[in-house]
C-alpha cells in the first residue's frame, strides 16, 4: 500500500514461500519461523503478514495496537508450543540496535540460560 514506502524485504519472500523457512506457527495475521542463524536452541521470528508501515517497532502508532497485541499473544502460544517456560522476546529497532530486516519482527529466544542485561 501507499504507506509501505520502504523497500520490500526478504520476509516478503519468506511469506510468499519464495524463500523456504521452517514455519512453527501461522494464522491469518502472523507467521512464525525458525531463525536461520539461531542464537539459542530455540530462536523463532514472529512477523505480521502485512507490514502496514511497521518497518520496525519505532514506526508503531495507535492503529497498530491490535496487530502488536496479536503478535505478543502469538509469542506466548508459540513459547508454550515449544515447551519454553523461560524465554525472551526481543525486537531490534534500527541498525545500531542490530536490526537487519526492516519488517517488524519479534525474536522469541530460549532453551538455554539467558543472561541479563544483554550486550
Ligand atoms: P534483525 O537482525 O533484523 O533483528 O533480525 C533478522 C533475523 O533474520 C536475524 O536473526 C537473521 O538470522 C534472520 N534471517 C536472515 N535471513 C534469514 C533467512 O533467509 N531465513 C531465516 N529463517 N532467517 C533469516
Amino acid at each position: 500500500g501507499a504507506r509501505d514506502v520502504a523497500p520490500a524485504t526478504l520476509f516478503d519472500k519468506i511469506l510468499s514461500k519464495e524463500i523456504p523457512s521452517e514455519v512453527v506457527f501461522e494464522d491469518a495475521l502472523c507467521l512464525a519461523f525458525r531463525d536461520i542463524n539461531p542464537v539459542a536452541p530455540a530462536h523463532i521470528l514472529i512477523i505480521p503478514k502485512h507490514r502496514d508501515g511497521l518497518t520496525g517497532l519505532g514506526a508503531a502508532t495507535a492503529e497498530h495496537s491490535a496487530i502488536l497485541g496479536h503478535l505478543m499473544v502469538a509469542a506466548a502460544a508459540i513459547a508454550k508450543q515449544e515447551g519454553l517456560s523461560e524465554f525472551r522476546l526481543v525486537t531490534n529497532n534500527g541498525e545500531g540496535a542490530g536490526q537487519s530486516v526492516f519488517h517488524l519482527h519479534l525474536h522469541l529466544i530460549g532453551g538455554r540460560p539467558l543472561e541479563w542485561p544483554p550486550g
